[in-house]
């Protein structure tokens, strides 16, 4: 038995979540470096239109090319980033590679008008600077505002005080688009949602995940799509665009596409992939 988190609270004693906590803080602690090494590198998903196929949009997902570990995915390392704070540092990086190269997009293939859409944590949205840096980075990288696209989700809209973020509204005046991430994991509140200067909602992959069409079984099954169905609906009620998650079968772009939903998102159209492979891809669409 050890005594834990003050007075009065016991914790078992666990070896093996001590591990790895150690493992997590030895992590944490080479984060700062590594972002100053350059050891961050930026994947890119295609977004793409249910109705004509066409990439409308392309995701930014981090990664680190750790020199022993490999490429770690933001599962290992987002969420200790979060909590030490370097969060708002690493973001920031995100966020100017990201608008960097899809402003190498822009002036290679001018008629794509493709949207690059980038993760903002909760700390960095809270961040008072926020609305500085986005401005500071549309205005070095030269990218107009409206092919920024910044995904946050519904806790860290809310903020820490409960209240939408005022900094929200300064983001929406500045012409980027906004997006809900994950939309219906979190608290929702529908009030506040439809006073909010956003742009999209992305439906989580869950849902998605449940879509099984004619191969629908069980009543879960059955609801997951009647949910899909209700998002779909009130998202364009309140005159929002629907991103589907997490798109891995024809039979769920079909059943999306059946039930309105704009784009999708997932492995049916492509795997997050460096930067020239977007290029590469763009060239093809022009050249057909
Ligand atoms: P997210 O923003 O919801 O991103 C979508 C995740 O779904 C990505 O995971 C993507 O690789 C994964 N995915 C893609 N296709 C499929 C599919 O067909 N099926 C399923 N089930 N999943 C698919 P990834 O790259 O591991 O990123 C995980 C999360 O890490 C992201 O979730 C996002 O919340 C966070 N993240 C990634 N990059 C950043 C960043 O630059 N800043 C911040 N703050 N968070 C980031
Ligand atoms: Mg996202
Ligand atoms: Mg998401
Ligand atoms: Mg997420």
């Amino acid at each position: 038995w050890a005594k834990a988190e003050g007075r009065g609270r016991w914790a078992v004693y666990d070896p093996e979540r001590s591990a790895r906590d150690i493992a997590r803080s030895a992590l944490a602690a080479k984060l700062p470096a590594a972002l100053d090494r350059g050891e961050f590198v930026l994947r890119y998903q295609p977004i793409v239109s249910l109705l004509e196929g066409r990439m409308l949009a392309v995701e930014a997902l981090v990664r680190w090319q750790h020199p022993e570990l490999g490429l770690l995915g933001p599962d290992r390392f987002i969420g200790l980033a979060e909590e030490t704070g370097l969060i708002v540092r690493l973001g920031e990086w995100v966020l100017r590679q990201a608008c960097h190269d899809a402003e190498q997009w822009r002036r290679r293939f001018p008629d794509a008008r493709l949207v690059v859409s980038v993760n903002l944590a909760a700390r960095q949205a809270d961040d008072p600077t926020i609305v500085d840096t986005v401005a500071d980075v549309l205005a070095s990288s030269g990218l107009p505002a409206e092919l920024l696209q910044l995904e946050l989700t519904e806790s860290a809209v809310m903020g820490t005080a409960g209240e939408p973020l005022r900094a929200l509204h300064q983001l929406a005046a500045l012409g980027v688009r906004l997006a809900i991430d994950d939309f219906g994991t979190g608290y929702s509140n529908l009030a506040y949602l439809r006073r909010l200067p956003i742009h999209c909602l992305k439906l989580a992959g869950p849902f998605v995940e449940g879509i099984r069409g004619e191969d629908a079984v069980t009543v879960a099954d059955h609801r997951d799509e009647r949910i899909v169905d209700a998002l779909v609906r009130l998202a364009h009620a309140l005159e929002l665009w629907v991103t589907a998650e997490a798109v891995e079968t024809g039979v769920q772009a079909e059943r999306l596409r059946a039930l309105r939903c704009d784009t999708g998102q997932g492995r049916l159209f492509g795997a997050p992939v460096p930067a020239d492979r977007i290029a590469a891809r763009l060239a093809g669409t022009e050249a057909a």
